[in-house]
């Protein structure tokens, strides 16, 4: 039943992109959809990511150079990437005060903008002002 599973993959990774915390790379999907699809692999990933941007699901970002996928009809918004852990968040809120229709001097008149923010999200600022947690000995097993 190659069609039940793949619509199984399909929903699986549609639901990580619903309830990531903002666009994901590849890597973060696959990590996310396999604990729910022990053996999926990162060709299936790619392939339901092309799928899913096709049928107009999902849409591609690209941030810093790398491909991360979010869902579509999100409305205004934009991206926080934290310094810290790598993580992009999704921020509801516009910091720009850039009305479409804005004309700039020299008659330059807006319609969009793009924004992403750099910084230290909310875990990472808890985690405090120590840098980077460093391994705390635990055997080091090479990995
Ligand atoms: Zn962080
Ligand atoms: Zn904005």
């Amino acid at each position: 039943m190659t069609a039940t599973r793949s619509t199984r993959q399909r929903d699986v990774i549609a639901r990580v992109l619903t309830e990531a915390e903002g666009p994901l790379a590849v890597a973060d999907v696959l990590t996310r959809a396999q604990a729910d699809l022990p053996g999926l692999g990162v060709a299936t990933v790619y392939r339901t990511l092309k799928l899913l941007t096709e049928q107009g699901h999902i849409h591609p970002v690209t941030l810093d150079g790398e491909a991360r996928y979010e869902r579509a009809g999100r409305g205004h918004h934009h991206h926080f990437s934290c310094n810290s852990c790598g993580r992009v968040y999704t921020l509801h809120t516009c910091p720009v005060a850039l009305p479409s229709g804005t004309v700039y001097p020299g008659g330059f008149i807006v319609e969009a903008h793009e924004v992403t923010l750099y910084g230290k999200c909310p875990q990472c600022a808890r985690a405090g002002l120590s840098g980077p947690a460093a391994p705390a000995g635990a055997g080091g097993s090479p990995h």
